[in-house]
């Protein structure tokens, strides 16, 4: 039953509908109402001729059961047969609809629905087609009510409908019909050509937009040339001080006294530091850009793997660390890692000297995103600096004290950023710190759209 309904369908929009206009056109449209309804008429016409038919013949009005026949023959014809233009089934459809309409009002008058049927016929035809037929249905229409008008002024001929109506009354009636369909001819076409030009603005926007993210595309590439290239070039002549320090060094050992050796020491040390700072550079204006494969991650063995990195640090601070149930979500791996890495690497590292790290790693499904947190009984963030902290190059420590470049949380506020999130901290001097982060659903619905980011 299901099948034989869609292959009807499929005939009637095979038929009714032209395949090769875009969906952004008022045509298309226009199109698949005119199908639907012709899919829709027929067996509800069917249900309808039958008392009609009934009624028909019980008063003896045979005109209008050989018409109920022509029109329904019509609209078979106008769903089945092929070969011919959607135009011309349109025109056959409205006419043969609007014939029945005035052979009702011939034969019942205002016992039959024959005017009501003539406006629905003028607004289908305002629908499906262009507003020059719409005129041409309300001179129709015009003509139609002056003829009878005319036959019920001279008498010249005979109808049901003439003998019920003064010419007083039939004027009252078929001129609000005229009115009506004169409104409907001038205002159901503003609307439609309204939806038209909203529908080429979004055409417009959708080529302007493709434009843009071609363009974003290329600008990409050449930054990460660009960055690839500086990051290169920089690290060369650190490279040369490093090298040049070292022979120095080599050479003139035993020769240079104790603070030279300090010296030497400290510039290889800046000239290592300012290297890593390149490369931390050069990784941060990565993420978002270079590392966007959006995969399906299970996050409870993405942080199980990066406990296994950090083994030996968690060994040696004997840390005790324990995972809720972390759940499976659709986010960018590569960055994700860096993320939980920099994360507990942090919570394992500012400790007070001597004390056992207790760690512990939480997610929560709210409203509108998951949230986790890292909480740690570290030596804490003083209020001051909460913002502070997640900025490019911000340490709070001397490197005596804890070593580190400062970028640490300034990649994790930008991996969080591509996952549409946010992420803040909870914490007071001495009294440990809690790292929370949300992953909105939304980046998980529309992952493909942030992919390209
Ligand atoms: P880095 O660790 O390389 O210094 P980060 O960007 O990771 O850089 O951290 C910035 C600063 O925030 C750190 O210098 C440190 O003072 C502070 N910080 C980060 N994580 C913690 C933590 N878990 N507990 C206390 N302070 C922290």
């Amino acid at each position: 039953m299901k099948n034989l309904w869609n292959t009807y369908k499929t005939t009637i929009y095979r038929n009714c509908t032209v395949l090769s206009i875009s969906q952004n056109s008022v045509y298309y449209w226009k199109n698949q109402l005119f199908a639907a309804t012709v899919t829709f008429l027929i067996p509800m016409s069917i249900i309808v001729l039958v008392p009609g038919i009934y009624m028909a013949y019980k008063f003896s009005v045979t005109g209008m059961i050989l018409s109920d026949f022509i029109t329904l023959a019509t609209i078979l014809a106008v769903a089945f047969v092929p070969g011919i233009s959607v135009f011309l089934r349109k025109l056959l459809f409205n006419g043969a609809l609007y014939t029945t309409s005035v052979v009702m009002l011939h034969y019942l008058g205002s016992n039959g629905p024959g005017l009501l049927y003539m406006f629905a016929i003028t607004i289908f035809v305002l629908v499906s087609l262009d507003q020059q037929y719409g005129y041409l249905t309300l001179m129709l229409n015009t003509l139609i009510c002056i003829y009878f008008g005319l036959a019920l002024y001279y008498g010249f001929a005979s109808s049901i409908l003439l003998n019920e109506y003064q010419l007083d009354s039939w004027i009252a009636v078929s001129s609000n019909l005229v009115f009506l369909s004169g409104i409907a001819v001038f205002l159901i076409p503003k609307l439609f050509n309204g939806l038209q030009s909203a529908f080429e603005e979004q055409e417009q926007l959708k080529d302007k937009l493709e434009d843009s993210v071609e363009n974003l595309n290329t600008k990409n590439e050449e930054l990460e040339q660009f960055a690839y290239t500086i990051s290169h070039d920089l690290k060369e002549p650190l490279r040369m001080v490093r090298s040049f320090m070292e022979l120095l060094k080599k050479k003139y050992e035993g020769k240079l006294d104790r603070k030279a050796h300090e010296y030497i020491h400290y510039a290889v040390d800046g000239a290592q530091r300012m290297g890593n700072n390149i490369d931390d550079l050069l990784e941060y204006s990565r993420i978002g850009r270079k590392y966007t494969t959006v995969e399906l991650t299970d996050l409870n063995s993405l942080v199980g793997g990066i406990l296994k990195n950090l083994k030996p640090d968690i060994e040696e601070s004997k840390a005790e660390i324990s995972i809720g149930n972390l759940p499976t979500l659709h986010v960018v791996p590569v960055t994700m890692k860096i993320f939980f890495q920099n994360l507990l690497a942090n919570a394992l590292k500012y400790q007070p000297d001597g004390q056992q790290p207790v760690i512990s790693i939480e997610a929560e499904e709210k409203d509108h995103c998951w949230q986790f947190s890292i909480t740690d009984n570290g030596i804490g963030i003083d209020p001051t600096y909460h913002d502070q902290v997640f900025a490019i190059f911000k340490r709070l420590h001397t490197r005596d004290e804890f070593s580190g470049s400062g970028m640490g949380l300034a990649i994790c506020k930008k991996i969080v950023e591509q996952h549409l999130g946010d992420i803040w901290v909870e914490s007071n001097k001495d009294k440990g710190s809690i790292f929370s982060f949300t992953i909105t659903k939304q980046y998980l619905q529309n992952k493909r759209v942030s992919a390209r980011h």
